[in-house]
């Protein structure tokens, strides 16, 4: 568990690669510029940990490549104790990211393996989210409900009911829908029942999946 100099070289030059790619959010950049991404990785990928890239994190999964984590957290505009439903906890890394923009993180994972590894991690590296758990994204957390912001780290064939039930009057769902590829979409709650819709281009996200294991 080191992080050296070195890795905060790294770091300062993946941030301005993201903002050289169009990333604004100064909070965002700062953030990024402080979390040890290479300690979210096997250690076999360390020397990979500050590209702009994807990686595998085990049981098939991948931790998000830089660029769409701050995309999404730049989209979530996260304000101090926004209350943040994740839904695919993987690496723990886009959690980290809310956490230190100072959000009341809650997070869902559905592979035990990855849920009880970063549950260790986190904490570890000082990063204290208010709610992890192991379980299925689509159907939220109805106990904690509602929440300023849910955001989906995972691709969605469809908008899951449950999450758009969950969010505030002003809150904003950041979900990338569709099978293959995905279209960043956020809906933002105007009322009771209607919802404005604003999309931003493909990504390229593991899907999200329903009642498996
Ligand atoms: N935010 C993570 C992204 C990991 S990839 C990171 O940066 O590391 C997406 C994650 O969503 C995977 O860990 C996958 O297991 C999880 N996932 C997929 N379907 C899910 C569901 N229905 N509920 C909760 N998590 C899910």
């Amino acid at each position: 568990m080191k992080d050296t100099n070195k890795h905060q070289g790294l770091r300062n030059q993946l941030a301005k690669v993201l903002e050289e790619k169009g990333i604004t959010d100064k909070n965002v950049l700062e953030v990024i510029k402080k979390i040890p991404r290479h300690l979210f990785l096997n250690s076999s990928f360390e020397d990979f940990a500050y590209q702009d890239k994807a990686f595998p994190i085990g049981a098939g999964q991948t931790i998000s490549q830089p660029y769409t984590v701050a995309f999404q957290s730049q989209l979530l505009e996260v304000k101090k104790d926004d209350k943040i439903l994740e839904i695919g906890t993987g690496s723990g890394y886009q959690t980290a990211v809310l956490c230190l923009l100072g959000a009341k993180v809650y997070s869902i994972e559905r592979q035990n393996e990855l849920f009880k590894t970063t549950s260790l991690l986190l904490p570890k590296l000082g990063i204290r989210p208010k709610h992890l758990s192991f379980g299925d994204g689509y159907k939220g957390l109805p106990n904690h409900a509602p929440f300023d912001s849910i955001i989906v780290t995972a691709g969605a064939p469809i908008i899951p009911k449950p999450l758009m039930a969950q969010l505030k009057i002003g809150g904003k769902l950041v979900i990338p829908v569709g099978d293959k590829d995905q279209v960043m979409t956020m809906l933002i709650r105007k009322n009771e029942t209607q919802f404005e819709k604003h999309e931003f281009g493909d990504f390229k996200f593991v899907p999200l999946l329903e009642n498996k294991n």
